[in-house]
C-alpha cells in the first residue's frame, strides 16, 4: 500500500536542530509514522509531524493496558548508508505481543513501511559515532472509548524515533530479586507489553536505595532459576563456556540474545541454553569458575555485570568487563556498523 506523506513533514525536518548532547531516548525526531485499525481493517500508513496524540479519556489502553511496543535501531554504516538490524524479528515479536493481548497484529509489510519510512526521512539524524544510532520505537494500543473489560475494536500504530547515544549501563551491580516478580507463568513475560515494565519499577526503586543498578529476575514459577533483567537478557561465562537461560515463557526472546548465540558459536564458543539455578551460579561466582557475566539488549548492546547482591552477601565477578563480553560486543557492533562482513544477512539497508 502506498504511504501518505503529510506536506508539513518537510518543514518539520528543516526546522529540527540536533542537540549536541543526545542521551538515550530523550531527543525525539520531528516526524512519526501512523496507521489506524478499525474492526480488523488497517488504514493506509502516513508520515506526519511529531505531535501529541488526542485520546479519549475512556480509551481502553488507559484502563486495561492493551498496548505493546518494540525497540530497534538504525545504524550509520562505515560506507555512509543507513541500515536496520533484523527488523523482521521485531515485526514478528510485535505480532506475538499483540496476539497475547488480543490486539490485531500489525501486518509485517505495514510494520516495515513504518520503520523504513521513518528511518529514510530521518537519515540525516542517524548519528555517525560508533555505538550511537537512531533508536526506533514502534507501538500499538487500543483506543476504543468504552469502559467494559473487552478487547478494543479500534487501534493505533505509531513509529517514533530518537537519535541516541549508546545506553551506558556501565559495570552493573545486580540485585537478586527474591520477592517481586515482573511476570507470571502463563502471563505476559514473553511479550513486550508495558505492564511488565510497570511491575518491575518497585524492585528497581528499592534496590537503588541499597546501591544496586538492576534487578535480576527469577523464574516466577520456581523462584530458583534465572530469567532476565528488566530490559535485557542474561549470560554467564562458566569455565570459558557461555550459559544463558533457556526461553521459559516468562523471558522476552531478545533479538540481541539470539544474535549473540549465533555469533558466539561462530566464534568457536560453546553456548548452553538451559535453566540456570541461582544458588549454583552464585556458588560458581564465589569459587571463581564463573568469572564473567553480562546482559544484552538493543539499547545496552552488551553490558558487563560487576557483582550480584543476594540477601546480606555480595558476589563480585572476577572480570568486569570480561574478555568474552568485550569480544562479542565489538563483533556485534562491527557487523551493525558495517566494519565486518554481514555473514548472517542481518542488515537491511534503507
Ligand atoms: N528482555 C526484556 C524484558 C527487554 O525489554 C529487552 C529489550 N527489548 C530484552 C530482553 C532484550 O531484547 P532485544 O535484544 O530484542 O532488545
Amino acid at each position: 500500500m502506498s504511504i501518505y506523506i503529510d506536506p508539513a513533514v518537510a518543514a518539520s525536518l528543516r526546522g529540527f536542530e540536533m542537540p549536541e548532547k543526545l542521551g538515550f531516548g530523550t531527543v525525539m525526531a520531528p516526524v512519526m509514522f501512523r496507521a489506524v485499525c478499525q474492526d480488523g481493517c488497517w488504514s493506509q500508513g502516513e508520515l506526519v509531524p511529531y505531535a501529541p496524540l488526542a485520546l479519549d479519556p475512556a480509551a481502553k489502553v488507559l484502563h486495561y493496558a492493551q498496548s505493546c511496543f518494540e525497540g530497534m535501531k538504525a545504524y550509520r554504516t562505515q560506507a555512509g548508508g543507513v541500515s536496520l538490524f533484523r527488523p523482521e524479528r521485531n515485526a514478528a515479536r510485535m505480532a506475538h505481543s499483540a496476539a497475547r493481548l488480543c490486539m490485531p497484529p500489525v501486518p509485517e509489510a505495514l510494520f516495515m513501511d513504518g520503520v523504513r519510512t521513518v528511518t529514510a526521512y530521518c537519515a540525516n539524524l542517524v548519528p555517525a559515532t560508533s555505538g550511537e544510532s537512531l533508536y526506533l520505537r514502534p507501538f500499538l494500543f487500543g483506543t476504543q472509548a468504552d469502559l467494559s473489560v473487552s478487547a478494543s475494536t479500534s487501534y493505533e500504530f505509531y513509529v517514533i524515533a530518537s537519535p541516541s547515544e549508546a545506553y551506558h549501563a556501565g559495570n552493573m551491580r545486580l540485585w537478586v530479586e527474591r520477592e517481586d516478580s515482573r511476570a507470571a507463568l502463563g502471563g505476559t513475560g514473553d511479550a513486550k507489553v508495558g505492564g511488565n515494565y510497570a511491575a518491575s519499577l518497585r524492585s528497581v526503586a528499592r534496590l537503588k536505595e541499597r546501591g544496586y543498578d538492576q534487578s535480576l529476575w527469577l523464574n516466577p514459577g520456581n523462584r530458583n532459576t534465572v530469567d532476565e533483567l528488566s530490559g535485557m537478557n542474561f549470560f554467564a561465562v562458566i569455565n570459558g563456556e557461555l550459559h544463558t537461560p533457556a526461553l521459559s515463557g516468562s523471558i522476552l526472546e531478545g533479538v540481541t540474545r539470539d544474535s549473540l548465540i549465533d555469533l558466539a558459536r561462530d566464534m568457536g564458543y560453546t553456548v548452553h541454553e538451559r535453566a540456570i539455578d541461582i544458588d549454583e551460579l552464585l556458588g560458581q561466582v564465589a569459587e571463581g569458575s564463573c568469572d564473567e557475566a553480562f546482559a544484552c539488549g538493543t539499547a545496552a548492546i552488551v553490558s558487563p555485570i560487576s557483582l550480584f547482591g543476594d540477601g546480606g552477601r555480595e558476589y563480585p565477578l572476577a572480570k568486569a568487563p570480561g574478555p568474552v563480553a568485550e569480544r562479542l560486543r565489538q563483533m556485534l557492533l562491527d557487523i551493525q556498523e558495517g566494519r565486518a562482513e554481514d555473514k548472517f544477512g542481518w542488515m537491511h539497508p534503507v
